[in-house]
């Protein structure tokens, strides 16, 4: 019989349980809070094939009652632990314990912030350039950050803004000199170095300007958005498997989305695989299901 479990039902998990259900898999889903992931949380999506415009929630619904449909299983509760005893797999819960032939880990990142942001996310505060710079489009913006993927992210809205104010918390960026001049080449990007964000101004809800401090001197700079790009980090502390091999965290993968463990798969932004986006998660989601199915298949 084939049998997996996918821990984490954001779009990576979801796609890899259609996969798995359609190979003929029984799949138990475990999943903290509602399904959807990251994507239940995101204002309007406008770079998935087949829809121009589409709002997270709904997007995110949509795949988890495809998933439904076939017959998941889910079980609302946090994964905290998971280990591997011979061919079989632990995987622990608050009071319950559960044995697979084989997992996919589909558990995401969870961003570093500054603390100041609550309620402006999807308000004009996104830790996504690539996503939603475009909603800001001639419009001034701020990128608070001082490491490659701040610079990467300045870069990508200096195309598209009208004014980038990078709010660098040390006294240089840290990037490749190739991309610190790219971002130097553009005339409407203007670094504030050892500086910080302070506070968040708003008009309707909306960012409307940031506070900061530079060289411990207040300063307001008037902004549409705030990209926080300080870092995100992977959600892997539960696992507890000897030999599993982490990039900066990142659980490695090959091109079946399988770990170095056998019968241990990882799929979306949990992995060390580049451009983290909903359309590369399901891609993830698809390999992992439909290879972890396959192997499960093999263990008795
Ligand atoms: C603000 C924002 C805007 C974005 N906009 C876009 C966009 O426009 N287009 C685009 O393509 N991409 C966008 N992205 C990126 C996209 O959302 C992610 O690449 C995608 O959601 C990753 O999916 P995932 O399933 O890998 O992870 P996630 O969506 O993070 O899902 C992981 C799931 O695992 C669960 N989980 C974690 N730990 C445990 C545990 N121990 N036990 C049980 N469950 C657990 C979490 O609760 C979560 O539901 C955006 C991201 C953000 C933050």
């Amino acid at each position: 019989m084939k049998k997996i479990a996918i821990i984490g039902g954001g779009v990576a998990g979801l796609t890899a349980a259609i996969y798995a259900l359609r190979s003929g898999a029984e799949v138990t889903l475990f999943e903290q809070f509602g399904l959807g992931g990251q994507v239940a949380t995101i204002d309007k999506i406008e770079n998935f094939p087949s829809h121009s415009s589409v709002e997270g929630w709904k997007l995110a619904s949509d795949i988890a009652a495809q998933a439904r449909s076939l017959g998941l299983k889910t079980v609302r509760k946090r994964v905290l632990s998971l280990q591997k005893h011979g061919e079989y797999f632990t995987v622990v819960t608050d009071g319950e314990e559960y044995e697979f032939p084989a997992v996919v880990v589909a558990t995401g990142t969870s961003h570093n912030t500054l603390g100041i942001e609550d309620g402006y996310v999807g308000h004009g505060v996104s830790y996504c350039a690539t996503c939603d710079g475009a909603f800001f489009r001639d419009k001034p913006v701020a990128v608070a950050g001082a490491s490659k993927a701040a610079v990467s992210e300045a870069i990508y809205l200096a195309d598209i803004c009208r004014k980038v104010y990078v709010v660098c918390a040390r006294s240089q960026l840290s990037a490749e000199e190739k991309m610190l001049v790219e971002l130097f080449a553009h005339d409407n990007v203007d670094i504030l170095y050892n500086a910080s964000v302070s506070q968040i101004a708003e008009q309707d809800g909306n960012v409307a300007a940031i506070k900061v401090f530079v060289d411990g001197e207040p300063r307001t700079l008037t902004v549409n958005a705030l990209f926080v790009a300080t870092g995100a980090a992977p959600v892997t502390d539960f696992i507890h498997i000897d030999g599993l091999e982490r990039m900066r965290g990142y659980l490695v993968v090959d091109d079946r989305c399988e770990t170095g463990i056998k019968g241990l798969y990882a799929a979306g932004d949990v992995t060390n695989g580049s451009l983290k986006q909903i359309v590369t998660a399901c891609a993830d989601g698809a390999k992992a299901g439909a290879f972890a199915a396959a192997y499960s298949a093999t263990i008795k």
